[in-house]
Order: C-alpha cells, then sequence, then structure tokens
C-alpha cells in the first residue's frame, strides 16, 4: 500500500485494476461500466514504459497523466482506454487520431486491429513518436506533423475519429472526413473546468447526433508552438 502510494510498485496489472474500477465508477456516464476484453488485453500488451521519458518511468503504470517534454503530457491510461472503448474499434478500422503526442493512444488502436493516421502539430513530437511505434514494431501506424483539426482528408473517410486534445467546438472537418456509421470522440469546451467527453455518431443519412458524457481534462487544442 505504501509503496503503490510512492508510485514505486505500480505494474501492467495494477494499472488494468485501476482503470476497471474507474470505468466501473464512471459507468453510469459514459454507459460503459465494463470495458471491452479487446481493450483490456490492448491495454496490457502495450508497454506504456516506452512511451514515456526516462525520469518517468518508474510512474508509467500509475492511472495518471505524465509529462513528455513541449509542454505536453501522455494521457491518463483510464481515459486512453475509455476513448478507445467508445470507438468500438473492429479489426481492420481506420481510425485518425488528432494529437498524436508520444504515440501510446495511437499504439493501444493498433494493438486493438486498427490502421491508425495521427497528426501531432509539435513537430518534434510527431517524429519521435514516428520512430518510437516503428521500432516498436506498430507497423500500421502513420504520423504526419501538422494541425490535427483539417483532419487528414487524403485518407477519408475513416471509421473512427479520436481527438485527444480539448477543442473549443468540434472541427467541421472532422465530421466531414468521418464516414457513415462511424463515430467521433472528443474533449470540448473552452476552459479546462468546462470540457466534456462527447462522442458523435455519424449515421447512415448523413447527420450526426452527440453525446455528451463525462467531465474532462485535456490540453487544448492549437495551432502549435507559438
Ligand atoms: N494521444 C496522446 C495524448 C497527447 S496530449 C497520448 O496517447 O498520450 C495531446 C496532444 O495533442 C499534444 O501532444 C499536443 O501537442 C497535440 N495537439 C494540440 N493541438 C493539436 C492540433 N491542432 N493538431 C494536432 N495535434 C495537436
Amino acid at each position: 500500500m505504501l509503496r503503490n502510494l510512492l508510485g514505486a510498485s505500480a505494474t501492467a496489472d495494477t494499472m488494468l485494476e485501476a482503470i476497471a474500477r474507474d470505468a466501473h465508477e464512471t459507468g453510469d456516464k459514459t454507459g460503459r461500466p465494463v470495458f471491452g476484453d479487446a481493450v483490456m488485453e490492448a491495454m496490457r500488451t502495450v508497454p506504456r514504459a516506452a512511451f514515456v521519458p526516462e525520469a518517468e518511468a518508474s510512474f508509467a503504470y500509475e492511472n495518471r497523466p505524465l509529462p513528455i517534454g513541449h509542454g505536453q503530457t501522455i494521457s491518463q491510461p483510464y481515459i486512453v482506454a475509455l476513448m478507445s472503448e467508445l470507438l468500438d474499434v473492429e479489426p481492420g478500422a481506420r481510425i485518425l487520431e488528432v494529437g498524436t503526442g508520444c504515440g501510446y493512444q495511437t499504439a493501444v488502436l493498433c494493438a486493438l486491429g486498427a490502421t491508425v493516421y495521427s497528426v501531432e502539430v509539435v513537430e518534434p513530437l510527431a517524429t519521435a513518436a514516428a520512430v518510437r511505434l516503428k521500432a516498436l514494431g506498430y507497423a500500421k501506424a502513420t504520423v504526419r506533423a501538422g494541425d490535427g483539426r483539417t483532419g487528414w482528408p487524403e485518407e477519408a473517410p475513416f471509421d473512427g475519429i479520436v481527438v485527444t486534445a480539448a477543442a473549443a467546438s468540434v472541427p467541421p472537418a472532422l465530421v466531414v472526413q468521418l464516414g457513415p456509421g462511424g463515430c467521433l470522440v472528443i474533449p470540448v469546451g473552452r476552459a479546462a473546468e468546462t470540457q466534456h467527453l462527447q462522442r458523435i455518431e455519424k449515421r447512415a443519412d448523413g447527420l450526426s447526433a452527440a453525446k455528451s458524457l463525462l467531465p474532462v481534462a485535456f490540453v487544448p487544442l492549437t495551432r502549435g508552438p507559438a
């Protein structure tokens, strides 16, 4: 217990337990009190320690965000699992991610069998994530540097789009690039205190229905380093 508090003993197993606990506690809001086996297995297999700076390695399996440099973070494991769960990824799905960061969510989506196109606005983070994902064998991930608010039109339509930084409002290009039946998972809100995770489904008739699920705290979507 004490070692847990000090953060030295968190393992992939304790991380999975923490995710399951959070899923259960937030289930009334998210509609997903228990995450699917595939998502939990992906969270077990992707080595989070390989995605954090060396100085943070001993905290890698704690259920919290960690700094990755450039003023950015690796998301909390529970949030990564939740967003993956809400996307309902089928093997072979084409997913767009906005906000690669260190590439952890990208790897989890690859582990679920998706082909992932990921855009990161901070160029050195994009480069490092691409190198890391390749070295770890996530061959179905493609990363590019740029402003992800305009999506990746050349590769659209997507079965799912996940945005891992908060938008003041939903970028219209992302809705356009979603295929019929596809879904967009995105934190929306101007201030950190008022962000909500939204799940927006594009119906076969092209109309989309948004559901506000959970209060969250993401870094904001930006135009890139000033
Ligand atoms: N998916 C990451 C989360 C990284 S944090 C994970 O698995 O941990 C969010 C990332 O979004 C940051 O790296 C930030 O630089 C990036 N970002 C912010 N605005 C962006 C934009 N307009 N386009 C693409 N990436 C953006």
